[in-house]
């Protein structure tokens, strides 16, 4: 707050003539008696009589004084002053000018009005005020006014630093996130590449003649690998949902089905445990959706999975049902897996969706896990813009749930008919050529190709894939995607070029152990045909072999049949 201009030098007036620059002046002599008044004061105050001491008629508001004397009031020039009549309803406000040789102390005031109506009731009209006031007024107004603008403009130069601070440190934290975040694709895709020579070793070497003891030690390669993978997944899942980088899609699927077979996982695992599998599913729940039903089949396996892991006795049961159902085909989805488990305690369950929280770390190490499980599933809900929750009583159960929207399809075919189950089958004779530059992949793939008895040669990267096949016919090509020399898509776009040049079409299979849904959208459009993601296991390259094999033989006897 800045103070009004110190009057003392800035009003070099003699006594006489403060009657017409100050109106409202009160002058006394050393006794504090006062001995002259300007012309308004007596409009207002017509009672004062000179030689009364200024205390009978005025009290001073401000500043607080201890006593009212010469001494006092003439060292507090610069102070302003407060008057007010206890008699009457005006204050006046101003500072004191001080003639120690004629021992006067002069107030040099203005009556205190906030609105020009305040002065009829007082008497008073402009002509009692001094032109002086309204120039002094409009000074302090001017002075406090850049005051204010001079703060106003520090307070926004520094609001200004501390945002560009602010805006400074939440770049770097993105930017360390999105490190750690790649860092952890990378780590976890460069692991997934080895592993693919274990997993796959490991069930190569469970389809031959093993003694009992040799079978136990081999399963347990098998089933470790395997779960180092999920663990990998998991991360790898993570990663991307925390770098902003997943996708769900949106594809036709049966909700009533998925939820079926998801359960049907389970049963041997509650059956070994004595534990009740019930599913539940709402008669009328829409038999066809679009969605990303194999992200829903990830959530509600992590449910099933854990309610599985977390109770001992008593039943697990899977929801499915209606909860909203708009005239737009729109409907809201509940998917629930209540337990009668050990439950959860409450301050865990505040946290349960953060990654890397466990309940109970004790339950941790009988039961592992990376606590990763359920903060994807909230990803992935929220991506899908739907909701998760979760309750639970500890001794009793819990229950998690999420609901999502989707879309009603209106055709009831599914997108891909059943095939039906396939029988051991051989694909004897069937040639199929190899792309991959890595040697154990190399030796994995190839060697389950044989076991299944095609014909399988080996190349190390795409050009030679590319070379090869404009001389050579092939059944079926799988298709490495990073390679030196040229990768997977290049080559694809090499061999598709020379086709349409002869009129053929060799069913091509990526190959990649980047499950990321960007590469596949790539492969396919580079012109391949369908996707394996490492490691490749001995029943998922049976699959694709009974896929393109069988529709081909199909399309064959669908031919000859014609
Ligand atoms: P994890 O891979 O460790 O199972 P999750 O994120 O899936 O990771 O689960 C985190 C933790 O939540 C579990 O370790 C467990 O303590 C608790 N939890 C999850 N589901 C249940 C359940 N149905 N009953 C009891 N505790 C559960």
């Amino acid at each position: 707050m800045i103070e009004r201009q110190e009057a003392s030098d800035a009003y070099s007036l003699t006594p006489a003539d403060f009657g017409e620059a100050f109106p409202f002046h009160i002058i006394t002599d050393r006794e504090m008696r006062i001995v002259q008044i300007g012309r308004s004061v007596r409009k207002v105050y017509p009672q004062i009589v000179l030689g009364q001491e200024l205390s009978e008629v005025f009290r001073i508001v401000r500043p607080a004084l201890r006593s009212i004397d010469w001494d006092t009031i003439s060292k507090r020039t610069s102070t302003v002053y407060q008057l007010a009549c206890p008699r009457g309803q005006l204050r006046l406000r101003g500072q004191v000018v001080v003639d120690e040789e004629r021992g006067r102390i002069a107030f040099l005031t203005t009556p205190w009005i906030t609105d020009i109506s305040d002065l009829d009731p007082l008497g008073l009209n402009l002509r009692d005020f001094a032109t002086h006031d309204a120039v002094s007024d409009f000074l302090f107004l001017l002075k406090t006014r850049d005051a204010s603008i001079a703060d106003a403009r520090s307070m926004a130069e520094r609001l200004r630093e501390q945002s560009a601070r602010l805006e400074k440190a939440h770049h770097a934290a993105e930017e360390a996130n999105r490190a750690k975040s790649e860092f952890l694709a990378t780590v976890s895709h460069e692991i997934r590449t080895p592993m693919n020579g274990v997993v796959g070793m490991a069930q190569l070497l469970l389809q031959t003649q093993l003694a009992n003891e040799q079978l136990e030690y081999v399963r347990t390669i098998d089933d470790s690998a395997n779960w180092l993978l999920s663990i990998l997944n998991d991360i790898l899942d993570m990663s991307k949902i925390e770098a902003g980088k997943l996708s769900t899609r949106d594809e036709p699927f049966q909700p009533a089905q998925l939820v079926r077979e998801t359960a049907r996982l389970f049963e041997g695992q509650c059956a070994r445990s004595g534990v009740k599998l019930v599913v539940d599913i709402e008669d009328g729940l829409a038999s066809l959706v679009a969605g990303d039903g194999q992200r829903l089949r990830q959530i509600l396996s992590n449910f099933v999975g854990n309610a599985v892991k977390f109770t001992s006795d008593g039943e697990v049961r899977v929801v499915a049902r209606t909860t909203q159902s708009t005239g737009d085909h729109r409907v809201k989805i509940e998917f629930a897996v209540e337990d009668t488990g050990i439950g959860i305690p409450p301050d865990a369950l505040s946290k349960i969706f953060d990654a890397f929280v466990q309940a109970d770390s004790t339950t941790t190490r009988k039961f592992g896990g990376t606590g990763l499980g359920l903060a994807i599933c909230r990803g992935l809900v929220e991506m899908m813009g739907g909701e998760i929750s979760a309750s639970s009583e500890v001794g009793k159960g819990s229950r998690f749930a999420i609901e999502v929207p989707f879309a009603v399809v209106d055709q009831v075919t599914p997108q891909n008919p059943a095939k039906p189950e396939s029988k051991k089958r051989s694909f004897d004779g069937c040639r199929v050529l190899l792309a991959e530059d890595n040697p154990v992949n190399q030796r994995v793939a190839a060697t389950m190709l044989r076991k299944y008895g095609c014909e399988c040669l080996v190349v190390d990267n795409g050009q030679e894939a590319v070379d090869l096949l404009q001389g050579q016919a092939f059944d079926l090509v799988l298709m490495d995607y990073h390679m030196p020399v040229l990768d997977g898509p290049g080559a694809v776009r090499a061999i598709r070029k020379h086709e349409g040049l002869i009129e053929a079409h060799t069913p091509i299979v990526a190959l990649t152990a980047n499950a990321r849904d960007q590469d596949r959208e790539a492969c396919f459009e580079a012109g391949m045909d369908d996707f394996l993601s490492k490691p490749v296991s001995y029943t998922k390259l049976g699959e694709i072999l009974g896929r393109w094999f069988e529709s081909e033989s199909d399309a064959t006897d669908r031919a000859n049949k014609a």
